[in-house]
């Protein structure tokens, strides 16, 4: 078992929430996965394991996540929701041709937070960057 599952396995038992083999099965799957999967991907992904779980089931559980802390949920534009374990800050870039999203690695703008607090008077809890452009394997593709 991975350190980051025995953590997060452990920070839902201390919320009390209680474990089931569905709920045990997506947070693993969230936790190796780096494609940012939305909650379709990971019912796909694990229909073939659980076939009387729902997208409902699945969803209902990342919410119980993203309670917990242990799950963001991303939002871009009109599609739907992506969802990441990992929850250090980084920020995504995300492709306009395949909709692909990728983690990128930039100092926390606090500033920014800080300069929209003084002008607006908001108690600021946080800010979104998002990148997109074409990715790698996009570029590739249009040009052979
Ligand atoms: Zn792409
Ligand atoms: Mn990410």
């Amino acid at each position: 078992m991975t350190n980051r599952l025995e953590q997060a396995l452990g920070k839902l038992k201390h919320s009390g929430v209680r474990m089931t083999p569905q709920r045990y099965a997506i947070l693993s799957h969230l936790l190796n996965a780096t494609s940012h999967p939305t909650a379709d991907d990971i019912y796909r992904a694990l229909e073939d394991k659980f076939p009387n779980m729902s997208v409902a089931t699945v969803y209902n559980n990342l919410k119980v996540f993203i309670e917990t802390g242990l799950v963001r949920e991303l939002t871009f534009g009109d599609n739907s929701s992506r969802f990441d374990a990992d929850m250090s800050s980084h920020y995504h870039a995300q492709c306009d041709q395949c909709g692909k999203i990728v983690d990128f690695h930039f100092p926390t703008l606090t500033e920014i937070e800080h300069t929209a607090a003084v002008e607006t008077g908001f108690q600021v809890r946080g800010h979104r960057l998002d990148v997109h452009g074409v990715c790698k394997d996009c570029q590739s593709r249009m040009t052979h």
